[in-house]
């Protein structure tokens, strides 16, 4: 038996193809694992679970459905995600980072966002988008109004990000060495900069710690294909599948 992994599916109202990739995935793949780990951006937005579009209501049916645990982290596209879709989907909701035991090997999972401490302009946003109060006030705001403010903040976001360095975008090698310094895991799961891959990481010995060798696995996007990682106690694999 296996576990999967998926973030950055980024699935959209009117995008077709797509959803049909996520429900077959659902169908061909999930059912024969033992859990699905759904790491954040299922939802190219998320403005609150009230709004609810054709969309939300057929991935929560798919998602119900499942006879696996199904755990979700947000992202940063989708974290106003909440209990009501969770209940709807039989979510689990997981606080980030989440470290996991998994086949024996201490794993660490988040969405990655939070990794990318070179791009300043973004933590500054993303510590204002996180305060509990700043959300809830957003929440109780019309739906029409959050729809028009979230449109405004992802053209902002795109803009800005065209005149940012493939550098500022990425994880910090800094950031992602003190997460496994501090946790003691030995893999590190993440999406969000939408460059799968898998690289491996030497942590230098400190204190009491011997040096050892750690992984970090990158979930692909759902761009051209869907992408997924397999975990299974041989070792780790990362799947794609055409639409
Ligand atoms: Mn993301």
């Amino acid at each position: 038996m296996s576990t999967l992994f998926i973030a950055d599916l980024h699935l959209q109202q009117g995008e077709e193809a797509k959803t049909s990739a996520f429900l077959d995935f659902l169908r061909n793949h999930a059912v024969h694992s033992e859990a699905l780990y759904i790491i954040g951006d299922l939802f190219d937005v998320w403005i609150g679970d009230d709004e609810q579009q054709p969309l939300h209501r057929i991935v929560a049916q798919a998602l119900s459905q499942l006879q696996i645990p199904c755990y979700f982290i947000a992202g940063n596209r989708d974290f106003l995600l909440g209990q009501r879709f969770a209940d709807a989907s039989q979510l689990i909701l997981l606080a980030s980072p989440q470290l996991i035991t998994l086949y024996q090997v201490p794993t660490l999972i988040l969405h990655g966002d939070s990794l990318c401490t070179e791009d300043s302009a973004y933590q500054r946003l993303r510590y204002w988008l996180h305060q509990p109060l700043v959300q809830r006030l957003f929440l109780s705001l019309p739906l029409s109004w959050r729809q028009t403010m979230a449109q405004k903040l992802r053209k902002r976001s795109c803009c800005a990000n065209q005149q940012k360095t493939q550098r500022i975008m990425d994880v910090n090698p800094q950031e992602v060495v003190a997460l496994l310094e501090q946790s003691g895991a030995e893999r590190l799961i993440h999406g969000h900069t939408h460059r799968a891959a898998r690289h491996i990481i030497t942590l230098e010995q400190r204190d009491q710690h011997p040096e050892r060798q750690a992984e970090r696995i990158v979930l692909g996007a759902w761009e051209q294909s869907a992408s997924a990682l397999q975990i299974d106690a041989r070792g780790a694999q990362l799947l794609e599948f055409p639409f």
